[in-house]
């Protein structure tokens, strides 16, 4: 980027320079012609007012050593003297632009190219008292010519601005690039602030993403950590029991309960890398879920009715209130969603609890859209205030031993959240400990 700015700078700097210099050619060019135009019609006037005119050939002589010719021509634009030129071989020069405007106005001129391009010829007309007319006239160089005489000195000066602007270039670019570079050198800076205030939205987005990257960055390695060391609890213990029936020391009363142990171990094993592979699946099918349409009512129906057994062994009651309502949804997702809360609802509960599940469809007053709500509600241990932002996160748990004992993972919300998200809806939890849990999910397609 440094090497472009500098590299457009110096080009913006010598193309500039280059047209200037062409076009004070032309100024210059101008102010010469002027000039020299300006010498002959002194030289014209002067010869007419102090009537040198009558000794022409005298001056004439002394003239042409100057580069003057001197021209006499007669009334009828015939030519009567002429220092440079046999006169009697000379045409009719009434025709000439600068005689013509001497013969009708009192003064002409006029400048032509001569055979070379390197030269241009001016002439100075001023009409005599006895009706000729007096011609002074001088070679001098062309527009070419003085632009080609000029062209070394121009040059030099090209060269010496365009170093001056490459060392000039070279410091502005790095004034301009210090503050980028200071900024992506402190990204890690929340309050990093530009020079430039139109960078500002940008440096703020480019800061978020960077907060988001790394955030993500942390949360991997956090997830990889937490999930080698759910994996190493029940492969302990499953180790464990195995070495113990091993060495064959164990009766049998112990093998069968070193054998349940295994089993139980390996089950949660099991739901743990079930539970893994599912967040990984819906990590990477955020985009490309597919929905239907759904009845929200009929499917908390079959999952209560499934839990029902469940719920009994913890002696927990478990109900469905509410009305038929279709939502947009991908189906196994939203029976996992159902499941998961009605799980919680029933594991986290006390004995002679309840859990109850409500479906509801709701107009919005303000823009006649219909949301669908469903809601877990159960009256059981409840979650405290300050575990409340982060029972969503990955193996989160207020209570370890509990959740493991009734066969968590610390997972089942962070599933439910994913699944939320997929299906922009929202979520509102309340709970109060000891009182009991109401987590509602608001579907809005
Ligand atoms: P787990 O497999 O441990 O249940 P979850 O992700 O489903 O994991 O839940 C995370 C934690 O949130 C649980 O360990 C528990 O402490 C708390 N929790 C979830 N649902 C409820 C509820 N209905 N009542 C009380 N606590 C709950």
């Amino acid at each position: 980027m440094k090497k472009k700015i500098n590299r457009m700078l110096v080009f913006i700097a010598t193309l500039a320079i280059g047209c200037t210099m062409i076009l004070l050619t032309f100024v210059y060019y101008d102010l010469f012609r002027k000039q020299v135009l300006e010498d002959l019609r002194a030289y014209a006037m002067l010869m007419r007012e102090s009537e040198a005119t009558e000794q022409v050939e005298v001056l004439g002589g002394e003239l042409d050593d100057c580069g003057i010719r001197l021209t006499l021509i007669g009334a009828d634009g015939s030519v009567l003297f002429d220092n440079e030129a046999d006169q009697t071989r000379m045409e009719n020069h009434s025709e000439r632009p600068e005689i013509a405007e001497a013969l009708q106005s009192g003064e002409g001129y006029a400048v032509r190219k001569s055979e070379t391009l390197a030269a241009s010829t001016f002439y100075y007309a001023v009409r005599l008292d006895n009706q000729g007319v007096l011609r002074v006239s001088k070679d001098a160089g062309s527009i070419y010519s003085v632009f080609f005489s000029a062209l070394p000195i121009l040059l030099g000066v090209l060269v010496i601005l365009v170093i001056l602007c490459m060392i000039l270039a070279h410091f502005l670019t790095g004034n301009l690039i210090r503050p980028i570079e200071h900024l992506a050198q402190n990204l890690d800076d929340g309050n990093e602030s530009s020079d430039y205030e139109e960078l500002t939205p940008f440096i703020s987005m480019i800061q978020e993403q960077h907060r988001d990257i790394m955030k993500n960055a942390q949360m991997r390695q956090e997830f990889t950590a937490n999930v080698s060391h759910e994996l190493k609890t029940p492969l302990t213990s499953i180790s464990g029991y195995a070495e113990l029936i091993e060495t064959g020391m164990a009766s049998d009363e112990d093998v069968t309960r070193f054998a349940h142990g295994i089993h139980n171990s390996a089950n949660r094993l099991l739901t743990l890398i079930n539970d893994i592979i599912r967040l990984s699946q819906l990590d990477a099918s955020e985009q490309q879920a597919s929905f239907e349409t759904l009845d929200l009512y009929d499917m908390a129906e079959t999952c209560v009715d499934m839990l029902s057994m469940n719920a009994e062994k913890h002696r927990v009651s478990i109900s469905l209130m509410g009305e038929p309502c279709q939502i947009q949804g991908n189906r196994q997702m939203i029976e996992e969603l159902l499941y998961n809360l009605c799980d919680n609802a029933i594991r986290y509960n006390n004995p002679g609890g309840s859990v109850t599940v409500e479906v509801w469809p709701k107009k919005q007053e303000t823009n006649g859209t219909e949301e669908k709500i469903l809601v877990v509600r159960d009256t059981g241990i409840g979650i405290p205030k300050e575990h409340q932002e982060r029972i969503f996160e990955r193996f989160y748990r207020v209570d370890k031993s509990r959740s493991k004992s009734t066969g968590g993972t610390g997972l089942g919300l962070a599933i439910v959240k994913h699944i939320i998200a997929i299906h922009n809806a929202d979520m509102k939890l309340v709970s109060e400990e000891g009182k009991g849990t109401s987590i509602s999910v608001i579907f809005s397609n």
